[in-house]
């Protein structure tokens, strides 16, 4: 679960994190009163989304040579005017894909003067089984092309979560960043912080580009990136209220609803399967047989009627959807209790593409009994690659 840089400025303050003081602002009125209450005389106006590279990106309802989603302003008229060509305009940054996001929500901080603009994420390290602190002195928006063109810029530094953060861990993330003095002081002090932060929360990142040297030797987060482990949230019940669901994809959002495992891809075949492990078996075979999968989808393995017409209906809400496989074993679930969700659900949402099912298990004669007398143009298939191949032509049948 992601949350917005204003959010995450707030909760890494409360851990003691240094942060510029900031106001959130959802309409012109509230950012010009947000600046009014901040020291100046620079303030920066910046775009509420769940996606980085807003300094960078265009607007595009204003045209190439507008400004991004991150403008410095030195009055309140420019502010005012900052705030006027962001809100409810779309965004189109390296990380939101060509679609781009609304901008519904400001965050209008005090500016600072920048020195120099550091790295400094926290990451789990699943090879390590440790945290990872990653810490680059060339920070600022193009930490993508450091990592590849000079990757010998990105220092890791790993923390065993047994021992915790030591005062090591803060010289080495002062040495990575080639700070010394009162800086590299400032430096281990913040790393502490956000390793606390990253800690308390259960977070899955925290990703702070730029932490920033200002011209009054100050070391502050100007931008931070939180997320956190979802199978966690049931422990921080202040953080799931951060929750932004107009920030989340709308199909995985309906399949979180009912309890389904959802994922949009980018092929033509919708699957519907139970369990996992079949779920990624069925988008193997898919590819094999020279199409894409549209979705992973896992129905779990008590999947009953209203939870397949739920699948069914987010499958169909796709328009890319050229035909849906359902790989469904009945194992808990007896599958003529399937058959009858699956011609339910297919009834129900008036069916306009080919269906390939495939089912094993409990009752399986009884269920394809069901399928084969319901009327509906369902193709029975006996195994996984027979299911494959049957989708995959029919689709292509219908082309
Ligand atoms: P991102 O583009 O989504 O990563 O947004 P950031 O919050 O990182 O801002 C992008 C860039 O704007 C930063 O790398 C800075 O160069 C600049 N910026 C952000 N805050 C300030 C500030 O307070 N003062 C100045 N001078 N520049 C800032
Ligand atoms: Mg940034």
């Amino acid at each position: 679960m992601n949350i917005h840089e204003y959010q995450a400025k707030e909760l890494l303050a409360k851990f003691g994190v240094p942060v510029p003081a900031g106001f959130a602002a959802l309409s012109v009125e509230e950012a010009v009163e947000a600046s009014k209450k901040l020291p100046g005389p620079l303030y920066v106006v910046k775009a509420q989304i769940h996606a980085g590279g807003r300094g960078k990106g265009k607007f595009k309802e204003l045209g190439p040579d507008a400004k991004g989603g991150v403008r410095l302003a030195r009055t309140e008229e420019e502010v005012r005017a900052a705030a006027a060509d962001m809100l409810g305009n779309t965004l189109v940054t390296v990380q939101t894909g060509e679609a781009g996001k609304q901008v519904n929500r400001l965050y209008v901080t005090d500016g600072v003067d920048i020195d120099k603009e550091f790295y400094l994420a926290l990451l789990v390290n699943r090879a390590t089984g440790r945290i990872s602190m990653v810490a680059s002195t060339e920070g600022g928006m193009d930490i993508e092309e450091v990592a590849h063109s000079t990757p010998e810029k990105i220092h890791t530094i790993d923390i065993d979560p047994a021992t915790g953060f030591m005062p090591h861990h803060g010289r080495s993330v002062a040495a990575a960043l080639e700070l010394t003095g009162d800086l590299a002081k400032q430096a281990a002090f913040t790393a502490s912080k956000l390793y606390d932060a990253f800690l308390g929360t259960d977070a899955a990142q925290i990703e702070v580009n730029p932490l920033a040297v200002t011209g009054d030797g100050k070391l502050m987060v100007l931008d931070a990136k939180v997320g956190f482990d979802s199978n966690a949230m049931f422990r921080h019940k202040n953080l799931a209220e951060l929750r932004d669901e107009t920030e989340e994809d709308p199909m995985e959002l309906e399949a979180s609803k009912y309890d389904l495992a959802y994922i949009k891809l980018d092929g033509d075949i919708g699957c519907m399967v139970n369990g996992a492990g079949l779920a990624m078996a069925t988008m193997d075979i898919i590819k094999l047989n020279g199409m894409f999968p549209a979705n992973f989808l896992d129905v779990g393995g008590g999947a009953n009627k209203e939870k397949v017409t739920a699948a069914f209906k987010i499958i169909l809400s796709d328009p890319a959807v050229k035909g849906i496989l359902v790989n469904i074993f009945g194992g808990i679930m007896r599958c003529d209790i399937i058959a009858d969700g699956i011609v339910a659900a297919a009834k129900e949402v008036n069916l306009s593409v080919p269906l390939v099912v495939r089912l094993e298990g409990t009752n399986v004669q009884q269920g394809k009994d069901i399928l084969a007398n319901s009327g509906l143009p369902i193709v029975a298939a006996n195994d996984l690659g027979d299911a494959a191949q049957k989708i995959v032509a029919e689709v292509k049948q219908v082309a």
